[in-house]
């Protein structure tokens, strides 16, 4: 990146936001693959947009109090990034990990806004979370935890103005526990939360949308490109929500997914994923995914995340956490024959390892085009509270692919017009920021 306003601008977020390196490494992500529309286009420069865009509009840090099992209190620390809400309601997940502190929110609620921008739908970006972590905790034990944090939370939202949805750790339990809270809080029944229950608003179709999205995402680019999904070996790293139905629409695309993983290690199985197994360990008893070894015969389980990439494949799709794919890594997939990774998780690929794919023709799909059909269908689940109504899990569908294919399309174009045909990160990014620049830009200096 040569622009000099550009760079002073990427001081100011790396001054402003210590000790947050994911968040950096997003803005410079971003900021490297928009610097021609930024040469091209001095009256976003005059606008400011840049430095604003890089600025939440508010942050909001609190206290989370509940008590365990034991009785014992117990104290997390709650997050809710309300980042940019040029052209919708603020949007976008809330994850539980460990993990979590400010700078995983911040890095995530960025991309939101150029994410769901790409989607077509009137969405702003946000994130949240927690370091609550749901693993090994009793069910009235989240659902006490997840009391506590809407507790503070419910009065930032609503569901004209911020909606926020699952993530790693928040599923349909947490996200019911959550919307019960609001309601009794605020006494009114509204869309306030996305991937809720089907029996009290939520969308079908919406458990499997960011799986299902990435495999259109994907097939899309691989037709581009003269390919198809059909016989190519595939391997899917997690094994959550994102990652089981990747698999399953991976499979019924003609694929043969032999890997998949979680925070501890990794499954091969030369005979192909059997997900009804899986399904079963992760959905209906939260086990370990080494138990799989163990039901079926011939499948392999080895300790730690960072070998699943040594197994050769045709196709990547990462869909467990950011980071999970360093430059190392993405040199052994290279030099097995991979030609194509597309992102399921958000930025699973470190910057080492998307060079990696650039220099050698690797087809990458970029998480914010990605596994947008996550928040895509999260706002037809949206669209479906205003109305009132309910559509079928076949309409809901329909109108996912409908949106993984325009999604490409605007990246595939946006490439090409800035010339940089088959650069699809770049696609993305300066797709997803013009629409939201011109309309920060229309909107004036707020
Ligand atoms: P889940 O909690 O359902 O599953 C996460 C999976 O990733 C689990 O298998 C988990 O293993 C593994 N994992 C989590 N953290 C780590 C880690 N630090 N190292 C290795 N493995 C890890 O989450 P989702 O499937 O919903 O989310 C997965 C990714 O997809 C995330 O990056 C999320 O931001 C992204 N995403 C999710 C969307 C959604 O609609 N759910 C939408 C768009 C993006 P374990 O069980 O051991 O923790």
């Amino acid at each position: 990146m040569k622009n000099q306003y550009m760079l002073d601008v990427l001081e100011t977020v790396k001054k402003r936001n210590p000790g947050e390196p994911e968040f950096i490494q997003a803005v410079t992500e971003v900021f490297e693959t928009i610097e021609p529309v930024i040469e091209a286009r001095p009256d976003l420069v005059a606008a400011g947009v840049l430095d604003r865009i890089v600025e939440p509009e508010r942050q909001i840090i609190f206290r989370v109090p509940w008590v365990d099992d034991s009785g014992k209190v117990r104290v997390n620390r709650g997050y809710r990034i309300q980042f940019n809400s040029a052209i919708g309601p603020y949007k976008g997940g809330i994850r539980l990990h460990p993990s979590v502190y400010m700078g995983i929110i911040k890095f995530l609620g960025f991309e939101q806004i150029f994410k769901n921008s790409l989607t077509t739908l009137p969405m702003g970006g946000a994130k949240g979370g927690s370091d609550f972590d749901p693993k090994g905790k009793s069910d009235a034990e989240v659902m006490r935890f997840c009391q506590s944090f809407m507790t503070e939370l419910y009065r930032h939202i609503g569901a004209d103005c911020d909606v926020p949805a699952g993530d790693i750790g928040t599923g349909g339990r947490e996200i019911g526990f959550m919307f019960g809270q609001y309601k009794r809080l605020q006494n009114e029944f509204t869309g306030v939360l996305t991937g809720k229950g089907i029996p009290y608003g939520g969308s079908l179709a919406r458990t499997q949308a960011t799986g299902y999205g990435l495999c259109y995402f994907t097939d899309e680019m691989l037709k581009a490109n003269g390919k198809s999904f059909q016989g190519q070996t595939v391997v899917i790293s997690g094994s959550g929500n994102v990652a089981i139905y990747a698999c399953e629409k991976a499979t019924e695309l003609g694929a043969k997914v032999v890997a998949v993983s979680d925070s501890n290690g990794y499954i091969y199985d030369a005979n192909g994923i059997n997900l009804d197994v899986v399904k079963q360990i992760k959905e209906v008893e939260r086990g370990r995914i080494k138990e799989y070894a163990e039901r079926v015969p011939g499948s392999v389980y080895t300790e730690g995340c960072k070998g699943i990439w040594t197994i050769p494949c045709d196709i990547a799709l990462p869909c467990a956490t950011q980071n999970e794919i360093d430059g190392e890594s993405a040199a052994i997939l290279v030099k097995n024959g991979c030609y194509a990774v597309a992102e399921g998780a958000n930025m699973p690929s470190t910057p080492d390892a998307i060079n990696t794919y650039l220099a050698n023709g690797v087809l990458y799909g970029p998480a914010k085009a990605a596994n947008a059909g996550g928040v895509a269908t999260s706002g037809l689940e949206m669209s479906q509270n205003s109305q009132r109504l309910s559509w079928t899990f076949e309409e809901v569908d329909e109108k996912l692919h409908n949106i993984m294919k325009n999604i490409f399309a605007a990246c595939d174009s946006a490439a090409k017009t800035y010339g940089m045909e088959g650069n699809y990160m770049a696609g993305a990014n300066i797709a997803g920021f013009l629409k939201v620049a011109e309309a920060m830009k229309a909107q004036g200096c707020v």
